[in-house]
């Protein structure tokens, strides 16, 4: 299987080129040159595999350079019991309709975990197929959780170091801890003077600096990242929504072939172009749902067909989904209206923030995608009306596309499928303190505190890698002025 660009200037190259080089040449986004399709009867066989089984089949349906019994040793490392504690991505039901899709049972307590366990094996396989000599420097800026699961994924793996940049007063008191106290010993944690935008423009600055790859070169590395516009992480998010269509059909809950909806709290939109890869490869889906924040730029534009990013950005308790620009749309883009015309789009975009997309584009995506959002008031009240209706706690991006989920229902009436998938993206006590507050409209207690108050309120335990964080010995100290990323970069390499 080949891949190309978004953008069809960026050449071609196998699976293991596109997860080393992460972008492609031209500035687009790698896709496979086509979409693989699940056999008849194919369903049926999946429901019957454990979960690295599912993902080593549907992964080399993509990945034709990796062989299935490195995929299958590689999955079975990344989805092992040890790491995802009672499954990979167990499902659990919300009255009649909704079915929750946990994916939050990993090492960092989000679902970034279900692509940053597996990837840095795939990357590491890659450096060998490619025969890469050089030691890859992953650089990665994050507003939270992407950090430390990059983090927790590369963490003692050869032929790799990783160097995080978070801003300084940009993530929670729980985050910062989780990123301070990471172990391993190829790993290094800056805080950044500045906001998001700050850290991300360091990054890259330094990727797109000549003078900077040649010194690395010298010192035996390259740079390399780790965001979720490499093939290597979306690949592996296509697996989970056929996973829980199996497990849903192996507890008879739905029948084989029946539809179903789904709906997926949305940022980059690389999670929810997940699902509509499993559509298009033959899962029986009906409606994408993309769920948004107050953030509500995707929700405007699945609506109208324009994507204005000239708009306020709002700082939200959902904060994984606070983006103005969701890269992996590129892809979608691509699919629908063809490389020359995305080209043009994204060329609009970088110029005056702004696109609009022929109507014939527009109907197409509307007959996959729906939009909605929920403001703050609507994700405290979820989180409340769930707890109190269904016992069940859910943090605050999942609240965001439960809500979602209640207004298509009630637009949608009999239309809808008979069960809706949704995505639930972190654990509750990943974001403890908004949660508590939603529930008691009571001021949460400081830092780690707050997990405890909340165990108290609930009696749902604390997610295990959650728990005990205080006690962690802090390792990484260091608050760097933005100037210095490239210097602070380059010790890595010494
Ligand atoms: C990253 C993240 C999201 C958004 O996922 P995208 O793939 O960027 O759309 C949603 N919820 C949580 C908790 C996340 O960490």
């Amino acid at each position: 299987m080949n891949y190309i660009s978004t953008r069809g200037n960026g050449g071609v190259t196998t699976a293991a080129g596109a997860i080393k080089q992460g972008l492609a040449k031209d500035g687009g986004l790698y896709m496979p040159e086509k979409l693989p399709v699940l056999e008849k009867g194919e369903l049926e066989r999946l429901s019957k595999m454990s979960y690295p089984e599912r993902a080593a089949t549907v992964l080399s349906k993509f990945l034709t350079d990796y062989t299935y019994d490195e995929l299958y040793e590689d999955c079975s490392e990344a989805y092992s019991e040890k790491r995802f504690p009672g499954g990979a991505a167990p499902t659990s039901a919300l009255g009649e309709k909704m079915r929750i899709l946990e994916l939050w049972h990993g090492p960092t307590s989000a679902f970034k975990d279900m692509a940053l366990q597996i990837m840095p094996r795939l990357f590491v396989r890659a450096l060998r197929k490619t025969g890469e000599q050089k030691t890859a420097l992953i650089l990665v800026a994050t507003s939270g959780d992407t950090g430390k699961a990059a983090l927790e994924g590369y963490k003692d793996v050869d032929g790799v170091k990783i160097a995080v940049f978070y801003p300084v007063d940009g993530v929670s008191r729980v985050q910062k801890l989780q990123m301070a106290t990471q172990e391993g010993n190829n790993v290094q944690v800056y805080a950044v003077k500045g906001n998001f935008d700050d850290a991300q423009n360091g990054v890259k600055k330094i990727f797109s600096d000549p003078e900077m790859s040649r010194a690395i070169a010298d010192n035996g590395y390259f740079f390399s990242s780790a965001n979720s516009i490499n093939w290597g992480r979306l690949a592996p998010q296509i697996v989970y929504y056929i996973s829980a269509y199996c497990d849903l059909m192996a507890s008879g809950d739905i029948t084989e072939g029946e539809i179903v909806d789904v709906c997926v709290p949305t940022g980059n939109f690389g999670n929810i172009f997940a699902a509509y890869i499993a559509k298009q490869m033959g899962l029986p889906v009906g409606k994408l749902i993309c769920a948004s924040n107050k953030n509500n730029i995707l929700t405007d534009f699945l609506r109208t067909g324009v994507y204005d990013r000239n708009r306020l950005f709002h700082t939200t308790m959902s904060p994984s989904m606070d983006i103005l620009i969701s890269s992996n749309l590129e892809r979608l883009l691509y699919l629908i209206a063809g490389s020359e015309e995305t080209a043009s789009y994204m060329k609009q975009l970088s110029e005056n923030g702004v696109y609009k997309v022929s109507d014939g584009v527009l109907a197409k995506i509307q007959s996959d995608f729906c939009g909605y959002f929920c403001d703050e008031k609507g994700t405290a009240n979820t989180i409340k009306s769930i707890y109190n209706g269904y016992n069940y706690l859910s943090d605050t991006h999942s609240a965001v596309a439960i809500s979602a989920t209640e207004q298509y229902l009630a637009d949608s009436k009999e239309k809808a499928a008979k069960r809706v998938i949704i995505a639930s993206t972190a654990s509750p006590y990943k974001f403890a303190s908004a949660v508590y507050e939603s529930l008691t409209d009571k001021p949460a207690p400081d830092g780690p505190a707050a997990l405890d108050a909340l165990t108290e309120l609930t009696g749902v335990e604390i997610t295990a890698p959650l728990a005990g964080l205080d006690k962690k010995t802090v390792r990484f100290t260091r608050v760097i002025e933005s100037a210095d990323m490239p210097a602070v970069a380059l010790e890595n390499t010494k």
